[in-house]
Parts: C-alpha cells; structure tokens; sequence
C-alpha cells in the first residue's frame, strides 16, 4: 500500500516509533540514546560532532538476513555490497567476512575494495563511464565481472583487454524500460535514462560482444534505482523481462551463465512502506527462477542505510519572526540528503530527558550560508539548548560518502560501534588537511 503523498507534521513518527523500527539503538534513562552496548553521548564526548556512527551488529544483521532471504527462496546467489553508498573500511571489512562482494563504480572504489581485503572476483564493476585505466586497473585485479553499459565501451574492454593478453568476463547492462516510482535523481531504468542498453538491441549487442576477442559474455544486469518502495511491481517487471532476453539469447546459442539483479531495495527513513528481502527474493524467484541460474544483487543503501547516525550539537535555538530555528553543528556539507532530495530524515535527541520534554514545531537548520542547509522543517522536537546532541537517523548510506568540505568545513570523523566496543575508523580532518595541496602561483606569492 502506498503512502499518502503529503503527510502533515502530527503524522511524522514519535521518537519511541522511530527506535521501535531499528533494535540497535534504544533510549535509556541515565545513558540516553544508544547504539548497541555504547552510549552515543560518550562518543560524542570522546569525538566531537558532527560525528558519523555505525552498527557493526546492525550491518551484519542485514547482511545475514538478505543472504538469507535468496537462500531460502531457493536461490544461488551472490551479494555485491554496492560500496558507493558507504566506503569506510571498516565497514566493508565487516560485510566481507560476512561473506559479501563489492559493486563498485570507479577504480578508486576498487582500490578500497582491495584494501578492505575483498578479492577481486568477488568484485564487480558497474558505470557509464569506465575509463581505460579503469578498465586495465579491473583486469589486472581479475575481477568477478564487468557490467559494460554500451556498444562502445564493449569495444574499448575488448581492444584493451586483447591488447592485455587477458579474457574479460563482461555482463552487458541492460535498460529495461521500467519506472521504478523513485525520486527523479536516482531512477535508473527508463529509457530516457544514460544507464545501459535499450532492452530493444540488447540481443545484437549480445551477439556481437560474443565474437569480439578478449570478451567472455557472461550475462546480464540491469539496475532500475534507488529507494524503490513503491512495492515489487517494477522489480517483478524488469527481471520478467531479463527472463525473456536470457531465454531469446540462449535460443540463439548465446552463453549466459547468470543474471545481475542489482541494488535499489529502499528502506522507511519516516513511515514509508518497507519493502522485505523475502519480497525481492520472491519476485527473482518468480521471474528469474524457472531459468535455473545464479543470480547476483548489488544492494546498497539497504544493508548499511539503517546501521548508520550522524550526531550534531545544537549551536543554538533562534527564536526567527515566524519560526524555532535549531542551528546544529553539522550542515548540508555533510548530511547532503535533504538538501538533494528532499530526504526526511529521523532526528532524535541523545537526552533520554530532552527526549521525554514537550514537543513543538522547530526548523532544523545547519550553518552553512544556503537556504538549502535545512535538515527538517516543522519537525516536532523539545526546547533544545546550546551543547544538546542529537541523531539523524539511517545516516549509513549516502551520508559520508557524499559530504564535502563546503564552506571550508573538514570532513567529520566515522566511528564503529561492536557490541560495547567502539573505535574511530577515520580521523575528522584537519584544518591542516584543506589546504593540503594547495598552491599559490610565483607570481602571487611576493
Ligand atoms: C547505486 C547502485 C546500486 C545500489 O543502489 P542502492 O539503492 O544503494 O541499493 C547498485 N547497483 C548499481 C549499478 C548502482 O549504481
């Protein structure tokens, strides 16, 4: 069932509702918010904010419980952590002993991947444009596959992998046509999109990918978006489609040994309908199912979205002609969502007190000097003060890896939390760090 479009201010969830939905974070008494065993309030403390914190138990538990899902759906498959949504390496150390791949979009999230101790056949490598340092930088790590996106670059991986000596095991991308009901900026899969082949010359391409040397054909893959939770209908529309082409491509002697089904599971960031792993499995099943093959998903924001807080303090509360403006610490350079997409994200204070004190309309605000450096507006929250922390919720995925030093704002530290141990996995950078690299030309410098 669809929600409603437009949901007014008292319909937002209540902060006991938001932590109902995500069991690594629970509100205590004397400790306040709490991410598995470790107050958030200490690594505030300890770290400063803004400050990102993820769930190594949450991470895992998500993992596992996809896995899980295309295992007992029956199944072989094979899950490529899509990493541009979340590069720590801590992070991806956790899901790789988990057992999970890398889908990666440029050569230096293949290098991360590397480093992160991630094989290169478990690696695959998706994008419109791959460059041919990319492309090298993948066949000399041997990976898992490449998802080619075009005629053309079908042709430059075969001339530079022939040029190698080497063989690459290539799956071509393909557009199925399908709205994936997303927001506009990441729906991937209609045909007015950049992303892959059109579904109508996907077969010919096929076809002469197989005879071009250096190329091994191993399959398809399509990606129809992100945040899809409109339901299964696109999905179950894109793989039926995927079925047919494997089917026509088999009848014409064409090897395919498995289908890449890609990321875009979406997750409820306020009370959006939820859709399951056991859903997505279900709907590969039904359609993907009968041609007995292996199949492969590149989830992203599904696995790490909900694992992931950004702590902020509040500079101050502004009392403005018409509105509570609660300026926090960390801006749009960091949390870019709502800015960008008009994301909705759960704001909770750390305070169990604060937490518990009446609620009232606030404008939640950063310091950066753009109108679009607004968080939340009309967001219920208590009478906040200065030094007062708080935590936007489902923070893990495209939070990070997003951020910019815009305004001369150092990037904020990552912290992982396991069990009640924690530890910072990257340092907040330093005033130092932005100008690292920096020049000012001889003729300037009198
Ligand atoms: C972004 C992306 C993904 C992951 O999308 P999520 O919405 O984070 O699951 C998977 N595959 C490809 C090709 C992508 O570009």
């Amino acid at each position: 069932m669809a929600a409603p479009l437009a949901l007014t201010d008292a319909e937002d969830p209540s902060f006991a509702e938001l932590l109902a939905l995500r069991p690594h974070l629970s509100l205590h008494a004397m400790d306040g918010l709490v991410m598995e065993g470790v107050p958030l309030a200490r690594i505030a403390r300890e770290v400063g904010t803004p400050a990102w914190v993820y769930s190594a138990g949450a991470l895992r538990r998500r993992a596992r419980a996809l896995k899980s899902a295309l295992a007992d759906a029956g199944l072989t498959a094979s899950v490529h952590f899509a990493m541009k949504c979340n590069d720590n390496l801590a992070v991806l150390k956790v899901l790789a002993a988990e057992g999970l791949g890398a889908d990666v979009v440029s050569g230096g999230e293949l290098r991360i991947a590397r480093a992160a101790g991630i094989p290169g056949p478990a690696i695959v490598f998706s994008g419109v444009g791959k460059t041919e340092a990319e492309i090298r930088l993948a066949l000399a790590e041997d990976i898992f596959q490449i998802n080619a996106e075009s005629a053309e670059e079908i042709a430059m991986i075969s001339a530079i992998a022939s040029a190698m000596g080497r063989t690459a095991r290539v799956a071509l991308r393909v557009n199925p046509d399908v709205d994936a009901r997303t927001h506009a900026k990441i729906t991937t899969g209609k045909s007015e999109n950049k992303f892959g082949v059109h579904f109508d010359e996907a077969p010919a391409i096929y076809a002469r990918m197989a005879a071009l040397p250096g190329i091994a054909p191993v399959g398809i893959a399509t990606h129809i978006g992100s945040q899809i939770t409109a339901g299964m209908a696109a999905y179950r529309a894109a793989y039926a489609r995927l079925a047919e082409m494997v089917q026509a491509l088999r009848a014409a002697g064409l090897p395919v040994e498995r289908v890449d089904c890609g990321g875009g599971l979406g997750i409820p960031y306020r009370d959006e309908p939820a859709p399951s792993p056991e859903a997505l499995a279900g709907a590969i099943k039904a359609t993907l199912g009968p041609l007995g093959l292996p199949v492969m998903l590149e989830p992203g924001r599904w696995i790490a979205g909900p694992a992931g807080v950004l702590l902020a303090s509040v500079v101050l509360q502004k009392r403005g002609a018409s509105h509570r403006f609660v300026v926090v610490d960390a801006a749009m350079n960091d949390l870019v969502r709502p800015a960008m997409y008009e994301a909705w994200h759960g704001i909770v204070p750390l305070s169990a007190a604060r937490a518990a004190a009446p609620l009232s309309p606030a404008e939640v605000v950063g310091p950066v000097c753009e109108t679009g450096d607004t968080f939340a507006r009309g967001r219920l929250l208590p009478d906040l003060s200065p030094g007062d922390v708080v935590a936007f919720l489902d923070a893990g995925a495209y939070g990070a890896v997003m951020s910019s030093t815009y305004n001369a704002r150092p990037l904020a530290p990552e912290v992982l939390v396991d069990g009640t141990r924690h530890a910072v996995v990257r340092a907040r950078q330093t005033h130092e760090e932005l100008l690292h690299g920096q020049r000012v030309p001889e003729w300037l410098a009198t």
